[in-house]
C-alpha cells in the first residue's frame, strides 16, 4: 500500500519522471496510491445540466459553445428555475447524489445572481450536494454562492500556463487561478482539472498536473478531458492523441493528487470500454453519468452501467448524504442495466 502524502512541491522533473516510467510500473504504482486512498470498486458519479448553453464571450478554442465559432450548437438562455429543480429532483429519484449546473458565461452578471442562488438552495432542499461552473467567479459572488449553499464550483486550468495563450485569449491563467483562490475562501470544494489532446506537448500535461497538485489546496475533484473534437471549433483537426498518453495521465493524476477524486470527464465516448477499464485501474474514479456531458455527447447511460457491473465495481454514494434508498437504488440499477433517462443531462 502505497500511503503517499499530498505533496504541493512537485517539480518539472519530477512530474516527467513518474510520467516516463514504464508503463505497468506506472500503473501499479497509481493504482496501490488509489487503493490506500479509496475504494478501488466504486465510482462516484455526477449529473450534469446545462443551465444556459452557447453564445459563450470567451474564445476556449476548445469548445462549441464559444460564441466566437460557427458550430451547429443551439442556443438557450438561462433556464428557470423551477425546471432546474424538476430535473434535480429526477435526478435524485434515480439515485442522483450530486447534481452540477453549467451556463455558458465569462462570469456570472449581478442580475443573474438571485436567480442563480435560488436555484442552489431548491436542489440543496432536494437533499443533493450542489456544483456549480459558471465562468470567472468575484469573492463576492463566491462568498453569495457558498451562503446559498453551493458546495462545490468547477473552474478548470484547463492545461500548461506555458500552452494556455495558445487555447484561449479572453482570460488569463491568473484569472483561473484568482476564480479557485475565491472558491475557497468562501469555503467551497475545488473541481478543477484540464484537457489533455488540444496539441499540446507531453510537457504541457506534466505542467498541468504540476499546476493543479501544487496549489495551496489540491481539488477535491479533477476532471482530465480528453478533447472532443466539434466541427466550427479551432480545434477539429488536431491530431489525437495516443491514448497511452492519456492513461499515463490519468495515473500521474492520481499519484500526484492521491487524496482526490479522478474524474474521468468528456471524450469517453471515443473510449472503448478497455480504454476506460484501464483508466479505472490507473486511479480514476469519478465520471458524469448520461448522454450528454453539457453539450457533447457522453456514452449511453446504460452502456455506463454494464460496464460498471461488468467490472464488478460499484457507484459511490455521497459522504454528506448517504441514503440506504439512494445506495439500492444506484445497485439495483447497475443490476438491471439503466436505461438513459435515469440520469438527465440537458
Ligand atoms: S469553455 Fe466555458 S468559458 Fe470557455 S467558451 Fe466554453 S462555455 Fe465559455
Amino acid at each position: 500500500m502505497e500511503f503517499a502524502p499530498v505533496r504541493h512541491d512537485w517539480t518539472h522533473t519530477q512530474v516527467k519522471a513518474l510520467f516516463e516510467m514504464p508503463f505497468n510500473d506506472l500503473l501499479f504504482k497509481a493504482a496501490s496510491v488509489h487503493r490506500a486512498n479509496f475504494n478501488p470498486n466504486e465510482v462516484q458519479i455526477s449529473t450534469l445540466l446545462s443551465i444556459k448553453t452557447g453564445a459563450c464571450p470567451e474564445d476556449c478554442k476548445y469548445c462549441p459553445q464559444s460564441g466566437h465559432y460557427k458550430t451547429d450548437l443551439e442556443r438557450e438562455r438561462l433556464i428557470e428555475v423551477e425546471k432546474v429543480v424538476e430535473q434535480a429532483r429526477l435526478a435524485k429519484q434515480k439515485g442522483a447524489t450530486r447534481f452540477c449546473m453549467g451556463a455558458a458565461w465569462s462570469d456570472p452578471k449581478d442580475r443573474d445572481m438571485p436567480y442563480i442562488s435560488q436555484m442552489v438552495k431548491e436542489v440543496k432542499e432536494l437533499g443533493l450536494e450542489t456544483c456549480m461552473t459558471l465562468g470567472k467567479l468575484s469573492n463576492e459572488k463566491a462568498h453569495e454562492l457558498s451562503s446559498a449553499g453551493l458546495d462545490y464550483y468547477n473552474h478548470n486550468l484547463d492545461t500548461s500556463p506555458e500552452y494556455y495563450e495558445q487555447i484561449i485569449s479572453t482570460r488569463t491563467f491568473q484569472d483561473r487561478l484568482n476564480t479557485i483562490d475565491h472558491v475557497r475562501d468562501a469555503g467551497m470544494k475545488v473541481c478543477s482539472g484540464g484537457i489533455v489532446g488540444m496539441g499540446e506537448q507531453a510537457s504541457d500535461r506534466f505542467g498541468l498536473l504540476m499546476q493543479l497538485a501544487n496549489l495551496p489546496q489540491q481539488p477535491e475533484s479533477v476532471p482530465i478531458n480528453m478533447l472532443v473534437k466539434v466541427k466550427g471549433t479551432p480545434l477539429e483537426n488536431v491530431d489525437d492523441l495516443d491514448h497511452f498518453e492519456f492513461i499515463r495521465t490519468i495515473a500521474t493524476a492520481r499519484i500526484m493528487m492521491p487524496q482526490s477524486y479522478v474524474r474521468l470527464s468528456a471524450g469517453r465516448n471515443a473510449m472503448n470500454e478497455q480504454m476506460q477499464s484501464m483508466c479505472f485501474f490507473a486511479g480514476a474514479n469519478s465520471i458524469f453519468y448520461g448522454d450528454k456531458l453539457l453539450t457533447t455527447e457522453n456514452p449511453e447511460a446504460d452502456a455506463d452501467m454494464n460496464l460498471i457491473k461488468k467490472l464488478g465495481m460499484n457507484p459511490e454514494t455521497s459522504e454528506d448524504y448517504s441514503d440506504e434508498a439512494v445506495a439500492a437504488s444506484l445497485s439495483s440499477q447497475v443490476a438491471d442495466k439503466a436505461t438513459s433517462e435515469l440520469f438527465y443531462e440537458a
